[in-house]
């Protein structure tokens, strides 16, 4: 709106909101990336722009922040943005590329991929970025099924944080150095430039196995399937048999017996958080909804790039994260649910260490 009028977003604000009460305009589209608007200011913007569904249309100008307060004054203020964001995917959107002036999008549960352009799409504010996917079908094909589920399950933010979460806890008793993920790790340094150390914490390299057992958890018939295996042979029986099944989706035919091994030896509290056990008692329960996609706060996944980086890099994190930021790999989408399904999302590192702990790759072996 502002280009049509050749005027810069700032000027446009005052022009539209002034009013007898004043406007008042806290930082700028440098500096917040995001606009967010009193009320009032809403209520203008929207007649202005002969929208009066504007605040649908785009329901982000219309979300409160904390910082903005609600008086007589029309307020506009940019501000980071609330949620994950990336870069929208160029040849999809290349008219409205401006150089210098991305475009961002909400990716909301799957909309990182472009399937089409095979492209994993990342967080730059003024220039397109993305990883190409055509080295990683696995990755294309995964999102495919992403996508449906998320179509097809009400909760699947929920139960896809939930696997990332069984996932992690894999990551961190040493599955990085594991065959398939090597060798995926190998495909995503082609893809990117950058070394091994800073592609490993990143979502993309664990995606298909998260995917995979979000649609295996995910799926109604296992959860009844389990069910009945855990009433007619006992818990540790139907536990065998999830973790049977998904070795053999994920391609690991050993992960059943491996993590047997890491549970005889790991600590009774890590076994008492890990998230797959828990969510097949819950499952056994019949507990539904948050309850039962919940994870617990020292089993969750981080969100944050660096605390990721922590755990799975030999090297200096320092270097990592300040390589990976300069790629643009410690933004954007990433495998968790809005904090309602997750209440305890900010998860200290310190309480990672005990998770960590559980079982390295050599104290049990068998890892290809
Ligand atoms: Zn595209």
């Amino acid at each position: 709106m502002a280009a049509g009028f050749g005027l810069s977003a700032q000027d446009l604000l005052r022009g539209i909101l002034g009013s007898p009460h004043g406007v008042k305009v806290t930082n700028t589209p440098a500096t917040g990336l995001e606009l967010f608007l009193s009320p009032s200011a809403q209520v203008v913007l929207a007649r202005f722009s002969g929208l009066p569904r504007l605040p649908v249309l785009l329901p982000n100008l219309a979300a409160p922040h904390s910082r903005l307060v609600d008086d007589e004054v029309r307020r506009a203020a940019w501000y980071g943005p609330c949620g994950a964001w990336v870069g929208a995917c160029p040849p999809c959107t290349a008219r409205a590329w401006r150089p210098g002036q991305g475009v961002l999008v909400y990716p909301g549960a799957a909309g990182h991929v472009c399937r089409r352009h095979r492209r994993w799409l990342l967080a730059h504010t003024e220039r397109p970025a993305s990883i190409p996917l055509q080295t990683l079908p696995e990755v294309l094909a995964a999102h495919r099924r992403h996508a449906a589920l998320v179509r097809a399950h009400p909760r699947a933010e929920q139960v896809v944080s939930l696997a990332a979460a069984v996932v992690w806890s894999w990551q961190v008793q040493g599955w990085n150095f594991e065959r398939v993920w090597q060798d995926r790790a190998r495909r995503l340094t082609a893809a990117t430039g950058c070394t091994s150390a800073a592609v490993v914490p990143h979502a993309l390299l664990t995606y298909p196995e998260t995917i995979v057992i979000a649609r295996l958890l995910g799926d109604p018939r296992w959860q009844q399937r389990l069910r009945a295996a855990t009433t007619t042979t006992g818990t540790a029986a139907a536990a065998t048999m999830l973790l049977k099944e998904i070795g053999r989706r994920v391609d690991r035919p050993w992960l059943a017996d491996w993590l047997a091994a890491c549970t005889r030896i790991g600590s009774r509290e890590a076994a008492r958080t890990d998230p797959l056990q828990r969510w097949l008692l819950k499952s056994a329960d019949g507990a539904n909804g948050d309850a039962l996609w919940s994870v617990h706060q020292s089993a969750a996944r981080p969100t944050g790039y660096s605390n990721r980086a922590r755990f799975l890099t030999d090297r200096r994190s320092r270097f990592v994260v300040e390589e990976a930021k300069a790629a643009s790999l410690t933004g954007g989408w990433e495998p968790w649910a809005a904090p309602r399904a997750v209440p305890d999302d900010a998860m200290p590192v310190t309480v990672l260490a005990d998770t960590a702990r559980l079982c390295r790759l050599g104290d049990v072996g068998g890892v290809q």
